[in-house]
């Protein structure tokens, strides 16, 4: 009875509080939809990927600033321990006084926001046949009431509690016998954990899910190839696209298109924007048609899991240009028009533009050096001017001729996260200028294997460099500045009020920048290549960056010449925080 008359009390002030114009308080339970939605603005904590769910990853934080960054110094890091030593993608979250990270083969760890001490440590246990394309990544959590959830290799999502990391609930996404994984953050919409899967390169077929953040219970599923049946409470929801209009006989069956770098939310549009990957198998002689929805930008419904719209950045993709690359939303005038756009720098070398509203065209400009297969994008259609000798031939029997292609497979950009910066109006993005030799050969789809069809050498194109960091202006398409690497960029971008751009290296810094210039102003060895996402927020009154440090990923797997640029990096696997010196 005492129990009931207090939660009525507690309703009573809640009710107040909404009447008061106040947001939703969590109660002690933690984060609630309104603050994940607030994060951007928020500066004493770091909920959702990509620093706000419209992932611009831009904090109004100042105290650290252009003048003063130099002073930057640690306050303490923290190992991942173990023998698992790699790939440390994964971008913070932090939250009451608690850093979580994940870690290499699907970790999680807690560790005390203050002395960095460990607060627990939660290992999923992997089965040995996994089949990770490209390293054994993970790229976030996502936080949400009591609760801290993760994607894992095997193709499950996680929920556990945030306080003590004991299991919750724990749902398979997909057969990782079939070839699927998962390494994307999840993000929360709506009490919604949303996620997309991995596997392109294994005959997955890409899809969007939706499930209960209290139970893991599906709600609704799209899958992103035409002809598959989307699912809505336990119900059929409709074919995505019609079935055969770019695809040939059962060829949409074993697709392609993972969904693998997870989304964006756009709150003002109620839109989700996840991207789609390569069209299965590479070899595009194999699949004529332009393989709707692959290498495409999709603006899915969250209250239904339907295509709202699609654009599509490489129509019959030859080259595993994967169009998943984070489509970020931002607001400008063009032309004497205020516009609710969204930007996506694409891995096919292209800048792009698009009304986020509708998904129409508005530019796309090269953030490269070099795009061999398409000579700029038609302004009209939205389709690139193909260059046809630019497209790897047909085989015979055996290997095709190679012919020499610009991005690499690994492309103009990959996974890492642009940054945009509401004061400079710019996007940081870390490119990397690379070609390769690619040929076709005869494939056939065998359950569980590679299904590429297609071979490659990567190689450099430049003397001095293979990264470079770059600043578009996406009302122009025009690189304001850029910075070059050695060694290819693999890390994501964070900009702050302070005229700040922070990045990491393979060398093993993290680096920041003058916003407006691209001057270097810090950097600070970490021992060994970082390629994690960097965050900041405010705590006891002074500002932290934190970010994890830890060669991996895809290009030490496959990285033919350019791996001279990287030969002498140790791995790694380290959390560092950082603070001004006093
Ligand atoms: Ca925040
Ligand atoms: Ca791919």
């Amino acid at each position: 009875m005492k129990g009931r008359i207090l939660r009525s009390l507690g309703g009573a002030a809640a009710l107040a509080l909404v009447m008061a114009g106040a947001p939703l308080l969590a109660q002690g339970n933690g984060p609630t939809d309104a603050d994940l939605m607030n994060d951007a603005a928020s500066t004493g904590d770091v909920l959702t990927y990509g620093m706000g769910p419209q992932a611009q990853r831009f904090s109004p934080l100042k105290q650290i600033d252009a003048a003063n960054v130099a002073k930057l110094v640690p306050a303490f890091a923290a190992s991942l321990g173990g023998e698992k030593q790699r790939g440390q993608e994964a971008q913070p979250i932090v939250y009451d006084g608690t850093i979580y990270v994940t870690g290499s083969y699907s970790r999680l760890f807690a560790f005390d926001a203050r002395t960095g001490e460990e607060k627990w440590q939660y290992d999923a246990r992997l089965p040995d046949a996994i089949m990770p394309c490209c390293d054994v990544v993970n790229r976030g959590a996502a936080i949400y009431g009591d609760k801290i959830i993760f994607a894992t290799l095997d193709a499950r999502v996680v929920a556990l509690n945030r306080e003590t990391g004991k299991v919750v609930w724990n749902k398979q996404i997909a057969d990782y016998k079939e070839g699927y994984s998962a390494t994307a953050a999840p993000i929360i919409v709506k009490g919604m954990v949303i996620t997309g899967n991995s596997g392109g390169e294994f005959g997955v077929v890409g899809a969007v899910e939706a499930r209960d953040v209290n139970t893991g219970e599906l709600i609704w599923r799209r899958p992103v190839i035409e002809g598959h049946m989307g699912t809505l409470k336990g119900k059929d929801n409709g074919v995505t696209g019609k079935t055969n209009a770019t695809w040939q006989g059962d060829l949409w069956k074993t697709g392609g298109g993972a969904t693998w770098l997870g989304g964006t939310y756009d709150p003002e549009t109620n839109l989700l924007f996840f991207g789609t990957g390569n069209p299965a198998p590479w070899n595009s002689h194999l699949r004529p048609g332009d393989n709707l929805y692959t290498s495409s930008t999709l603006a899915i419904d969250p209250d239904t899991g339907v295509i709202k719209w699609h654009y599509q950045t490489t129509p019959h993709d030859g080259w595993d240009f994967d169009g998943v690359n984070e489509f970020i939303p931002f607001d400008a005038t063009i032309n004497g028009k205020p516009m609710k756009l969204g930007a996506k720098a694409d891995r096919n070398g292209y800048f792009y533009v698009l009304d986020r509203t509708n998904g129409k065209f508005i530019s796309a400009s090269k953030f490269v050096m070099q795009t061999s297969w398409a000579d700029g994008i038609n302004p009209k259609t939205g389709r690139p001017n193909y260059i046809e000798a630019g497209r790897p031939p047909a085989p015979g029997a055996e290997k095709g001729q190679p012919v020499f292609a610009s991005p690499s497979f690994l492309g103009g950009k990959n996974w890492m996260p642009m940054a945009y910066s509401k004061d400079t109006g710019l996007f940081y993005v870390p490119s990397n200028d690379w070609g390769m030799d690619i040929w076709n050969e005869p494939i056939a789809y065998k359950k569980g294997a590679a299904y590429l069809g297609a071979g490659f050498t990567i190689k450099p194109i430049a003397e001095d460099h293979i990264g470079a960091l770059r600043a578009m202006d996406p009302k122009t398409g025009k690189i304001m500045w850029e910075y070059k690497n050695k060694a290819p960029l693999w890390g994501g971008v964070l900009t702050t009020g302070g005229n700040l751009v922070f990045t990491g290296t393979p060398e093993g810094y993290l680096k920041a920048f003058d916003a407006k210039t691209g001057q270097e102003l810090w950097k600070f060895q970490t021992g060994s290549g970082v390629i994690g996402s960097p965050v900041t927020w405010e705590q006891d009154g002074e500002q932290y960056v934190a970010v994890m440090s830890g060669w991996g990923g895809a290009v030490p797997l496959w990285g033919g010449e350019v791996a001279k640029s990287f030969k002498d990096i140790n791995q790694g696997g380290a959390l560092w925080v950082f603070k001004l010196a006093r």
